[in-house]
């Protein structure tokens, strides 16, 4: 039952997700209607049941109907390797037979070796969907885009060693990396690709120094046939690290191992990183990630929405495009969170719907005008001194802009009437709210007016 079970679900995610994420799966045995399954990490686990949970019920009530549910655990104890049972036994049954006092360094005790717990924490698992078919190629990424497939075809190839990825934060990094470890897996899953962050290298690092295992932490990573370490800024002034991943370094790409490693900053900017280890990153292909334009975030959307099966107004997806320009990262939670409100209340999603939904995300992005910059404004508008925003001067061509500035100050900030007033010589709150239904009444009365206050504020705004 069990084994043909994993023989379908290997046929159905293909060898490398079945390797990843399955392999280590056990059945613990089958109680009432509960099939329990053993994983040896959390991780793992969690993974599992979300990803492959479903799956695996079907398939468990095919093979057996008995079974209604899958009970995924992880292991309380993870096994250890049968090699290292059988060893660590022979120190007990020697000493058994010897007076105590020499039996100890006739047998040394042996360094606890790897657990499979420790081992799949070694190398941190992949993000499913950062792949080369969801990575979305436009100018600001084209390069970076062309080098990682390059990496990934040819790994080590002259020029391309190391790969220096550099860009800000949410851009795609993670994902070029993550898409690259794919690709280099499935065209050839015998080569070893070890994925993981500068913070996740320091502390196994650290971890090996402290447990005096720094041999097993120099062997396992020099093994890799692909190193990968991603932001790598978080070595700044970590020296001892920094040092020992030179080392790593120079051995990998000595032995004709391909290295990748991204960072927030290029590698002439990265201060803090020693300069030799600086110099030695920036000698294979450094490739940077621009700043998305609205094209790019556009296109992104529309992949995302196809991908997720939803249909977005296209005037949807140009207002997220337009007010949610730094980050992929929050363009796609905010379409995420779209999609989601829709399904929970069966509703399409509609651009009024989404105006609310993302209510606060969207006036986050609002671009922030000051006070101070609306009067300069304003006042180089109307050809009049920045002082007179805030002067006593009551003459009709110094009153009238400073109505205007104070009517745009209230409809661009959130600043209050007693605070604009107060921005504004000083003045009262009631001033300030005669100033704005002033200024509306001329609107709607004389349209060239209106056309001035207008154009004004569009100016201010973008
Ligand atoms: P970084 O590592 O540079 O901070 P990530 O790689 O984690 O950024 O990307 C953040 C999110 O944005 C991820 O969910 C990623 O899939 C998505 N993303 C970024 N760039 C693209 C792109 N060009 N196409 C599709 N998704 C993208
Ligand atoms: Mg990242």
């Amino acid at each position: 039952g069990w084994a043909r079970i994993r023989g379908r679900l290997r046929e159905e995610v293909g060898e490398v997700e079945y390797r990843t994420w399955l392999r280590q799966m056990t059945l613990a045995g089958i109680e009432g209607e509960d099939a329990v399954i053993l994983l040896p990490t959390r991780f793992l686990r969690d993974w599992v049941n979300s990803h492959y949970g479903d799956r695996l019920r079907v398939l468990w009530h095919a093979e057996e109907p008995s079974v209604r549910r899958i009970d995924i655990r992880v292991s309380a104890t993870p096994v250890a390797e049968p090699a290292l049972a059988g060893v660590e036994e022979r120190p007990q049954a020697e000493a058994a037979g010897q007076p105590a006092g020499l039996a100890e360094p006739l047998a040394p005790r042996l360094e606890p070796r790897s657990t499979p717990e420790s081992r799949s924490d070694w190398v941190v698992p992949l993000e499913a969907r950062f792949t080369f078919d969801t990575f979305v190629v436009g100018k600001p990424n084209e390069f970076a885009h062309a080098c990682a497939r390059r990496v990934s075809e040819k790994p080590a190839s002259p020029g391309f060693n190391p790969l220096f990825l550099y860009g800000g934060v949410g851009l795609g990094k993670t994902h070029l990396m993550h898409a690259t470890a794919w690709a280099i897996r499935a065209h050839d899953p015998q080569r070893t690709v070890a994925y993981m962050s500068a913070e996740k290298f320091m502390y196994r690092f650290i971890a090996a120094l402290r447990s005096q295992n720094t041999m097993e932490f120099k062997e396992t990573l020099r093994a890799v046939d692909v190193l990968m370490i991603d932001d790598l800024q978080f070595l700044i002034g970590k020296d001892n690290t920094q040092e020992e991943f030179f080392h790593t370094f120079n051995a990998l790409v000595d032995q004709g191992k391909q290295i990748i490693v991204s960072s927030d900053k290029s590698p002439s900017d990265l201060a803090g990183i020693e300069d030799r280890l600086r110099t030695r990153l920036g000698c294979g292909m450094v490739a940077d990630i621009h700043a998305t334009t609205y094209e790019l975030r556009l296109s992104i959307l529309q992949a995302k929405a196809a991908a997720a099966q939803v249909l977005v107004p296209p005037k949807v997806l140009e207002l997220l495009a337009n007010k949610i320009t730094a980050n992929v990262r929050e363009l796609e939670g905010a379409l995420n969170r779209l999609v989601a409100h829709a399904n929970l209340f069966g509703r399409p999603i509609t651009i009024d719907g989404a105006h609310e939904v993302l209510h606060d995300v969207l006036r986050a992005h609002e671009k922030r005008v000051s006070i101070e910059e609306i009067q300069r404004k304003v006042a180089d508008h109307y050809n009049i001194r920045l002082t007179d925003m805030s002067s006593a001067r009551r003459a009709r061509n110094v009153a009238r802009p400073r109505q205007v500035a104070m009517y745009l100050a209230k409809q661009l900030t959130q600043r209050s009437l007693p605070e604009i007033g107060r921005r504004f010589g000083n003045r009262d709150h009631t001033t300030v709210m005669h100033a704005v239904s002033r200024v509306a009444e001329l609107m709607a009365a004389d349209a060239g007016f209106a056309e001035d206050v207008t154009l004004l504020r569009k100016m201010l705004e973008t």
